[in-house]
């Protein structure tokens, strides 16, 4: 392992291969733009991501002529969401009328959904992704960010370029590094995170549950379903303190059909925690330096929008972005309108999510009675066409973004050119 760093000098450097920066590579090199995507993990196979891609985000996919490749991969496609509380279901979500061309939310393992991106991204000779590599700190040079540097298996690794996006997600090395002000919104759950087996006589829908004290989300997976029993901010250690029994005893209270599969919970390290944190910075930029997704603002699982906003966030920025920086000729300035795009959608959501985790998932958790469905949710039983409001919010969200940049390397008549 060499100490002397490997130096590769892009236009735009993106640190984290997640949803925000897999899509922001894949958009920019699109546009001609040279670009290095930095993501730590030696793959995408990971369990703590949700895997909702949302109406929206299918109606970027339709813009970039992918969706007939996204659909031939093994997804699941929603086209209602159901709730149910104190043991009693009711639909709370219909898809069926938005105004988009996939009229459902799919359901793809994140880990696949990334593999996608990364294949069509890698078709491009502008795009370059680099696994195993963790940015560790920012290079700076009169006080501009003018690159980063990295830790990967075969030593120091430094990234130059005009601009580095900070797309690492919630605990944002970046961010930090930067020194950019984060403003903490609170949230008063963590989420335990753990598999169980699927019966083909299962429902296939991904539900929430509510009962006393408890709330269970349940997202189907093909033979497995992925669950997350929420539970009081900081409770973990109690939860885990009644012990495994216990737990599993929970899970088939909020979830009767689980219990004859909740023994397969064998130990606590089938079970995970992960912490929720609801923030946004106060500024996403700084000269040669801008931050999406998760890591310009954190969100809470509620509603299952965090993809589908780090998505559009880069949608916005490489709208914004591509040809400045194809051209050498972007600008702070122009880092600013992107944030100031994408505030609206993001202060909206956060105030939404936050006041469902004050107003609904606080009280249930607190609870010690059993529950019944709250007036307006048994409406939605009544009068479908209310159904609709709760899945615009979810499906398609506050300013839905369109691709505006072209593909450099596509030309009138010969198909793929050399885009220079
Ligand atoms: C319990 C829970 C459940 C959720 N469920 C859903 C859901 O069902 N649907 C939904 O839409 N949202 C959900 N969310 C929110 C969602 O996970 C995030 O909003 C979304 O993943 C943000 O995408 P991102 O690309 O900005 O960040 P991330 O998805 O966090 O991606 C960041 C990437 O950067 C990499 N990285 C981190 N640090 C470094 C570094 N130093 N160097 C290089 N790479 C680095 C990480 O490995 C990761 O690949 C959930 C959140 C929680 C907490």
């Amino acid at each position: 392992m060499s100490s002397v760093p490997e130096v590769i000098r892009a236009t735009c450097c993106v640190a984290g291969g997640g949803p925000a920066g897999m899509v922001l590579g894949l958009l920019l090199a699109r546009a001609g733009v040279e670009v290095v995507v930095l993501e730590k993990h030696a793959d995408f196979l990971r369990d703590f991501r949700g895997d909702t891609i949302h109406p929206s985000t299918l109606e970027v996919v339709h813009e970039l002529g992918l969706l007939d490749d996204f659909r031939s991969r093994p997804h699941q496609e929603v086209r209602q969401l159901f709730g149910n509380v104190g043991g009693v279901e009711f639909p709370l979500a219909d898809f069926s009328r938005l105004p988009t061309h996939c009229k459902f939310l799919a359901l793809m393992p994140q880990w696949d959904f990334l593999d996608f991106v990364s294949d069509h991204a890698k078709k491009y000779p502008t795009f370059r992704l680099v696994m195993r590599a963790a940015v560790a700190d920012l290079i700076e040079e009169g006080g501009r960010v003018v690159g980063v540097r990295a830790d990967t298996p075969g030593g120091p690794l430094e990234v130059r370029a005009d601009l580095v996006v900070g797309a690492d997600g919630r605990r944002s090395t970046v961010r930090e590094r930067a020194g950019l002000r984060v403003r903490d919104l609170g949230a008063p759950m963590d989420v335990l995170w753990m598999r169980v087996s699927r019966k083909s006589t299962d429902t296939d829908s991904p539900t929430g549950r509510f009962d006393r004290g408890r709330i269970f989300v349940m997202i189907y997976r093909g033979d497995y379903w992925q669950c997350g029993f929420v539970i009081p901010k900081g409770g973990n250690e109690a939860v885990r303190a009644r012990g495994i029994e216990a737990f599993r005893a929970d899970v088939a209270g909020v979830a009767p059909f689980l219990a004859d599969r909740v023994h397969e919970l064998r130990t606590w390290d089938d079970v995970k925690l992960l912490t929720v944190t609801v923030d946004r910075l106060q500024k996403w930029y700084r000269p040669g330096l801008l931050c999406i997704g998760d890591a310009a603002h954190a969100m809470s699982p509620v509603g299952g929008v965090g993809i589908n906003l780090a998505i559009q966030d880069a949608v916005a920025a490489a709208n914004l972005l591509a040809e400045k920086l194809r051209t050498g000729t972007a600008t702070t300035a122009d880092l600013a309108k992107v944030q100031r795009r994408r505030t609206l959608p993001t202060k909206l959501t956060q105030w939404l999510q936050v006041q469902v985790q004050n107003r609904v998932i606080s009280r249930a958790l607190a609870s010690r009675v059993p529950l019944s469905p709250p007036r307006v949710v048994r409406l939605f039983g009544r009068f479908p066409f209310l159904r609709r409001i709760p899945a615009r919010l979810i499906g398609v969200g506050v300013r839905p973004e369109h691709v505006q940049t072209r593909d450099a390397f596509v030309t009138h008549r010969s198909g793929r050119g050399t885009g220079r």
